[in-house]
């Protein structure tokens, strides 16, 4: 689950981040004319701080008219606090300066977090052209202030004396923080240096911007046409329909589309009986990007050599080692370690797995071996042979309110004490949207929590964490967040009964929640989920094995009727089967975090490299070349890894399951679900935000660094920790 297109593009100014699974919106839609606004400032709510409690929004009185004034005067407010700090006679010092600076862009924060936010729960036409005017002006907004060369020798200044203004610790990392976004943008560059960094830039963002209307024109343009309906045997009637139409609507009356996907795999491929059709499919989606008009392969090329020279000007040997640097791996040597000393045991369980695969082919009638396009479908035969299990029957067992309340606040109350109590007179944005108001455990009212759990129009996919207003000791805020899902709802007076995939994502963003509730710090910029990307996912991950531990299940996975627990039976099935095929889903993800890497550690004197002989040879050098397990994304679709959000980046998912699985094992280790446990966690690990080195966080929690022990366990590779 990625951060957001908004964390990213915000963190430079705010300390503002989530977290979703989904596809980040994209901002290269063309910007319409701007959309006029006459609103009268003083009726503005976002002109002061809301009065409600903790500054929750006001959502009863927030229109869309309000948006654009308000981010035009609030980054009018910030760049005269900006320049004021920047401009000011007196000596640079902590207070005049970072101190300063924390407390600028007070009103922007707040109006962008709750647009933000809104663009992504409830979007609209006016939404989006909002968002489409607002994209390069927040963008040269950040610009403005991290390349201001006084404000930028002020924060050096401070930075190279650290160490004698007898600062706090928390302080003195401020200050590290502040100088290292600054050089990593390149302020500590000639003019001139900055001018080529400027060009590359400009280059980076025009490449990225085609490589991903590529992406989208060729997904459209290699849909594949199916002739007649027999071809189709193995999907449902739905299904058969909906390609019907689907062909209908791009000009192939009377025939059947099957539209590709955004991995290499394709569900379809589940499905489909016809092995000549599931080879097109397959081809269709792995060979995409590669010729024609939306051909993406100079465009890899070059973006790969583009990103080694533009770290060779900040002074880096490539791309991977400049963007590792601000991780919590720091090298791309800890992370070729972390993914290779995994590879063996994910090989060998893959390996087990096509064995299986290739047995069933046989006792279908087969006479091949498993090739890419048939590992789903034959995948899919075992599974049901080894576990045989009905969803349906599984969900009667999983009611939506019991797993939010019983399950997941019951867990968060036995390991920190916490209580969650509705506020339904706080407003929310929309009517599916429920408020909290969160007590610790002396009582003590510490945060708002909305809960937004349910699909609807105008929602982004996927499921996600984010703030309102996040917390800080030196502004004297306290955290409200929220919780974004999308559960298909019941109709009205009928129970929503959910899968457990959806359950253990309900406590995965829960997770997010409490990194973001719990902060305890001073300084904004520092608070809750401002980690590095290779930490954020490690609190959420760790809260979702919660959901199927034995004093919380019971508590929670009650028939919907009866009230009756859920059968040992059908509950070790569910737990069995996602076990299932985590060889193939493992090795598929290394081999395109792996692939990442290898594209990222080219020097910046390389040649451009041919696309498909550098993915060989790249998987190949690191033992993940299996025929029948592509990379989950290859190189011309990678949009993680080419787009830019995510390159030298795409191991971070793993990075951060090593973290929780293994804290995870340490704690079940030291008695489990206890106010113990959870008080040593929350204290070294959610408290502290990023206001220390997150390895010294994890050691201080855990008294070592992870292994990956847990993980292999957590994911069914390994049985025990040897
Ligand atoms: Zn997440």
């Amino acid at each position: 689950m990625r951060k957001t297109l908004l964390a990213t593009a915000m963190s430079a100014i705010f300390a503002l981040s989530a977290c979703s699974d989904n596809t980040a919106p994209t901002q290269a839609e063309t910007t319409p004319s701007a959309v006029e606004n006459t609103e009268v400032t003083s009726s503005n709510p976002f002109f002061q701080p809301s009065s409600l409690q903790y500054q929750a929004p006001d959502f009863s009185a927030i229109k869309d008219d309000h948006f654009l004034p308000a981010f035009a005067e609030g980054m009018s407010r910030h760049m005269a606090e900006v320049e004021a700090i920047a401009n000011n006679p007196e000596e640079p010092t902590f207070e005049n300066t970072l101190v300063a600076l924390e407390k600028s862009g007070e009103m922007l924060g707040r109006v962008a977090r709750v647009f933000y936010n809104l663009s992504g729960t409830d979007s609209n036409e006016k939404r989006r052209e909002i968002q489409s005017e607002l994209a390069p002006k927040m963008a040269a907004h950040s610009d403005n202030i991290n390349l201001n060369p006084a404000l930028f020798a002020r924060i050096k200044t401070i930075y190279d004396n650290r160490n004698d203004l007898e600062l706090d610790a928390e302080s003195t990392r401020l200050a590290e923080v502040y100088y290292e976004r600054f050089v990593r943008a390149g302020a500590e560059l000639t003019e001139e240096q900055k001018t080529a960094i400027r060009a590359l830039n400009e280059e980076h963002s025009t490449l990225t911007n085609k490589f991903s209307q590529n992406q989208l024109a060729e997904t459209k343009n290699i849909a594949v046409v199916v002739d007649s309906k027999e071809e189709l045997a193995g999907l449902s009637e739905a299904q058969i329909t909906a390609a019907a139409n689907a062909a209908n609507a791009a000009g192939h009356e009377g025939k059947y589309l099957l539209s590709i996907t955004n991995t290499t795999r394709q569900p379809v491929l589940s499905q489909l009986d016809n092995r000549e059709l599931r080879k097109r499919v397959w081809e269709a989606s792995a060979y995409r990007g590669q010729s024609g008009e939306f051909d993406s392969t100079p465009i890899v090329s070059r973006l790969a050599q583009l990103r080694a020279e533009r770290a060779k000007l900040l002074g880096y040997e490539n791309w991977a080692t400049y963007g590792l640097e601000a991780q919590m791996a720091k090298t791309p040597e800890a992370v070729f370690d972390m993914l290779g000393s995994m590879v063996p045991a994910v090989v060998e369980n893959t390996k087990q797995e096509l064995a299986d695969i290739n047995a069933m082919i046989k006792q279908q009638g087969g006479d091949f071996e498993a090739e890419p396009w048939d590992w789903e479908y034959y995948a899919e035969l075992v599974r049901q042979a080894k576990y045989d299990l009905d969803e349906d029957e599984v969900k009667q067992y999983f009611e939506f309110n019991r797993v939010l309340e019983d399950g997941a606040f019951y867990t968060l109350n036995r390991f920190y004490g916490v209580r969650f109590e509705p506020r339904p007179d706080l407003p929310v944005y929309h009517p599916d949207v429920k408020a909290y108001e969160v007590f610790d455990a002396d009582g003590t009212s510490m945060a708002i929590f909305y809960a937004d759990y349910f699909a609807r129009d105008g929602k982004r996919g996927g499921a996600w964490m984010s703030s309102f207003v996040g917390q800080s000791h030196l502004l004297g805020t306290k955290p409200v967040v929220v919780n974004v899902m999308n559960i298909p709802k019941a109709p009205d007076g009928e129970p929503t009964l959910i899968s457990y995939d959806h359950t253990t994502t309900i406590f995965h963003e829960l997770g997010h929640g409490v990194h973001g509730m719990f902060s305890n710090v001073n300084y904004p910029t520092l608070a809750g989920t401002s980690v590095s990307r290779d930490f954020v996912e490690f609190p959420s991950t760790f809260e979702e094995d919660w959901a199927q531990h034995p004093e919380v299940l019971p508590n929670y996975a009650k028939h919907y009727e009866t009230g009756e627990p859920i059968p040992k039976e059908l509950l070790d099935k569910v737990l069995r089967s996602r076990s299932f095929n985590q060889g193939y889903d493992t090795l598929e993800y290394m081999s395109a975090a792996l692939l990442d890497m290898e594209w990222h550690s080219l020097s910046a004197d390389a040649p451009l490299q041919n696309v498909n002989e550098f993915e060989a040879a790249a998987l190949k050098k690191h033992g993940v070349d299996l025929a029948a397990v592509p990379p989950r994304y290859k190189s011309t679709f990678f949009s993680h890894s080419m787009g830019g959000g995510y390159s030298a980046g795409y191991y971070a998912y793993m990075w951060s399951e090593i973290l929780a699985a293994d804290a995870y094992a340490y704690v079940q280790s030291r008695g489990g679900l206890t106010r113990e446990n959870g008080d040593h966690y929350r204290k070294n690990i959610l408290e502290v935000g990023n206001s220390r080195p997150t390895m010294d966080s994890y050691k201080a929690f855990r008294g070592q660094e992870p292994t990956t022990d847990a993980l292999l366990i957590r994911r069914g590779l390994k049985t025990k920790v040897d």
